[in-house]
């Protein structure tokens, strides 16, 4: 097996009780840890692999940090919050958290979490160079891009996910639960329900419902809607 660097984390939290034993703990987890215990800390620090990042800080709203340093480039982000927060999972997302845990939390947690989301980034960077044809639907991975016959389509990143998952191969049915696991983290939204108003906002923005077939009980597949009857099995 090949030696890898250390991943390097930075630790955003002011209650030393919190972060004192948190550093240390990652740190013989053999993450390389920074620890920032103000806002202005925390966006000044040197570019790391992922960032904690506590909401309550004395300095500025988390949350504005988390947007911030979203602006700032691509790290993922895990959230801490506090129990008494208000914890709104859509506005989480929206302001870039890639997963959150709520304190308090388990060290255990802590870290299956932060790796779960390296994995799930990593995975994402791989794909990220990628593109794909299906019949006139076309998915620049690393523009972010759709087009459809040549026009762009205007897709919210979450759907832009979707619909680029399904497209890698095309005809093949992904579960329910694989598209949750591989695009959010299963514990962000529990029932399926998103996905179907993402899957049903993508077809109607594809302007052609069949593009996304529905497999009942299991999932969904990307389908060309264009392509020649015949084709496929009969
Ligand atoms: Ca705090």
């Amino acid at each position: 097996m090949r030696e890898r660097e250390p991943m390097r984390l930075l630790v955003v939290e002011d209650d030393d009780s919190i972060g004192d034993p948190l550093t240390a703990g990652l740190g013989r987890e053999g993450f390389s840890v920074v620890r920032a215990r103000t806002a202005r800390e925390a966006l000044a620090a040197d570019p790391v692999d992922l960032v904690l990042l506590d909401l309550g800080l004395p300095d500025v709203d988390g949350r504005e940090v988390c947007r911030r340093l979203r602006e700032l480039g691509d790290t993922p982000i895990i959230v801490v919050t506090a129990r008494s927060d208000e914890i709104d999972r859509v506005l989480l997302l929206e302001i870039g958290a890639d997963d959150y845990v709520v304190k308090p939390f388990g060290f255990r947690e802590l870290v299956a979490r932060i790796r779960a989301v390296a994995r799930r980034t990593s995975r994402r960077e791989a794909e990220s160079s990628t593109s794909f044809a299906v019949g006139p639907l076309q998915v620049d991975q690393r523009r972010h891009e759709v087009r459809l016959g040549g026009q762009l389509i205007d897709l919210t990143p979450k759907e832009f996910d979707v619909l680029a998952l399904l497209a890698a191969e095309p005809g093949s049915v992904f579960s329910r639960q694989e598209i949750l696991e591989r695009l959010w983290d299963a514990h962000w939204y529990g029932p399926t329900k998103t996905l179907d108003v993402h899957v049903a906002s993508l077809r109607k923005k594809l302007s052609d419902p069949r593009w996304i077939r529905t497999v009942r009980g299991v999932g969904f597949a990307l389908e060309d809607p264009t392509a020649e009857p015949g084709a496929g099995p009969a």
